[in-house]
């Protein structure tokens, strides 16, 4: 495939579009495991409705999602460049 190599691109970090400053590297824990608390991820496709288990994940990417946060204005951006695995 011609787009391999911006398909998943390499983390940067990225400035503030308003203030022009370098932006805070985070990210937004997700508390849907009381006992693992993990990066919140992003999944290609339509969400769907799975029969037990919420949302049907089977076989998709996970993108972990880096936030930013501008310590100036506090205008957070979430990227997510590289996928960490993919749900059985
Ligand atoms: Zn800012």
């Amino acid at each position: 495939m011609s787009d391999r190599g911006t398909r998943y691109p390499a983390a940067k970090q990225p400035n503030c579009p308003d203030c022009g400053i370098a932006m805070e590297t985070g990210f937004i824990p997700d508390t849907s495991n009381a006992f693992i608390h993990e990066a919140s991820s992003w999944v290609s496709g339509e969400a769907k409705e799975a029969f037990w288990n919420g949302l049907d994940l089977k076989g998709r990417l996970a993108f972990p999602i880096r936030s930013y946060r501008c310590s100036r204005c506090g205008l957070l951006r979430e990227y997510a460049f590289t996928p960490s695995f993919r749900h059985g």
